[in-house]
């Protein structure tokens, strides 16, 4: 089965194409390669004994798409592509609307033109913004996002549920991320930020290496546990499995379906601190920092859902996800 991933070459793609070919289908990527290395291909390849194949292109160019739809047997699509960091989406509106959700308009045009109906949407927690409560089921409130990202996030998903409403036909599957983090557990494959890390995952990983002094921690005076903010982190390979039971599970479906990836557990700042340490076998050096600006206290995922339906469950500590990603990052300082 040929499925196609756009931006499989980046972190969350890339982790989900060996999952995908250890499940017996057949990945087809397709990348820009704005944020990734080509290195990636041989990684998987490493990994799993098979090269998928990759075509270099962008997901605007609708000429592109339209021979790549005619040249293969495309059984549906899994969209990853897109630019991804908050802060620089604030800085530059337009980019993110013409990567995010034009793109995908895109996307979705061609497939309409070569009959491929079948689709699954990297979409975020944002979408939520600040939640009232938590957990977060996927019928809480969404769209009031607070950056340029979120609303692209929103936008993309407001796009394709009315697709699906005028055209029945289609299989459109939301899939909203939590806070993906971890590496493959061979140390090959894992994430690598251009420039300073944006999320907390990688910073700490990098203090812990040796190319950053220290973390800066966003606020201790938020209503949580010990005052630092509180995320559902996902190890990245749970995510990957994720999209496979997506595929099978309502792949198939005609209408719209929404689903949480989180585990249903909040971490804080702190608490990642010390199992990163455990993992590293030293101390990570902070410094408590005023709150980040439109930073949220608190956010979890509801997961019910996810198990009832697609039978899939997260099912990594974060310990792994720590020891994955110190086994990655030390086996590969800069990154691939
Ligand atoms: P990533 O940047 O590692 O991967 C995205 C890939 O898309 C990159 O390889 C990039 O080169 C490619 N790309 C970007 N624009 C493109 C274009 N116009 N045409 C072709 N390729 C293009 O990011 P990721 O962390 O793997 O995220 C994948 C998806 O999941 C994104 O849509 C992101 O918004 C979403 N998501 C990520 C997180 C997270 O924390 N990592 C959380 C929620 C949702
Ligand atoms: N965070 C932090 N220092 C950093 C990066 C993040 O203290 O250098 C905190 C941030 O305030 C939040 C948590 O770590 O409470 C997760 O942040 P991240 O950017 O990874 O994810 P998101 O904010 O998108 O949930």
């Amino acid at each position: 089965m040929e499925v196609l991933i756009t931006g499989g070459m980046g972190y969350i793609g890339s982790h989900t194409c060996v999952e995908m070919i250890e499940a017996g289908m057949t990945p087809i990527i397709i990348d820009n390669l704005c944020n990734a290395k080509a290195e990636v291909l041989n990684r998987i390849e490493q990994i799993t004994g098979v090269k998928p194949l990759f075509l270099q292109g962008d997901i605007r160019d609708e000429a592109f798409l339209d021979s790549l739809f005619a040249a293969h047997d495309i059984h549906s699509v899994i969209h990853f592509a897109g630019l991804k960091a908050v802060g620089e989406s604030v800085a530059k509106p337009l980019e993110y609307y013409d990567n995010n959700v034009n793109g995908s308009l895109v996307l979705a045009r061609a497939m309409r033109k070569a009959g491929v109906k079948r689709l699954v949407f990297s979409s975020s927690a944002t979408v939520y913004g600040d939640p009232q409560q938590v957990p977060i089921t996927e019928s809480s409130p969404v769209g009031e996002t607070t950056n340029p990202y979120g609303t692209s996030k929103f936008m993309v998903e407001q796009c394709l549920t009315d697709l699906v409403h005028a055209e029945p036909d289609w299989s459109v599957t939301l899939l909203r991320y939590f806070n993906p983090v971890g590496a493959h557990p061979s140390g090959l494959m894992g994430e690598d930020p251009q420039g300073i890390p944006n999320n907390l995952m990688p910073f700490i990983a990098q203090v812990a290496v040796g190319r950053r002094e220290k973390l800066a921690v966003f606020g201790d005076d938020y209503s949580t546990k010990d005052g630092t903010g509180v995320r559902d982190y996902i190890h990245v390979m749970d995510l990957a499995s994720g999209h496979i039971a997506a595929l099978k599970g309502v792949g198939e479906k005609a209408g719209l379906h929404v689903f949480n990836l989180g585990t249903g557990q909040g971490s804080s700042v702190l608490e990642m601190v010390q199992a990163f340490s455990q993992a590293c076998g030293k101390p990570v050096a902070y410094e408590i920092c005023p709150r980040r600006p439109g930073d949220i206290a608190e956010c979890w995922a509801s997961t019910e859902k996810a198990e009832r339906e697609l039978g899939w469950k997260a099912t990594r500590s974060v310990a792994e996800m720590a020891a994955d990603t110190w086994r990655w990052q030390s086996n590969n300082p800069q990154g691939y």
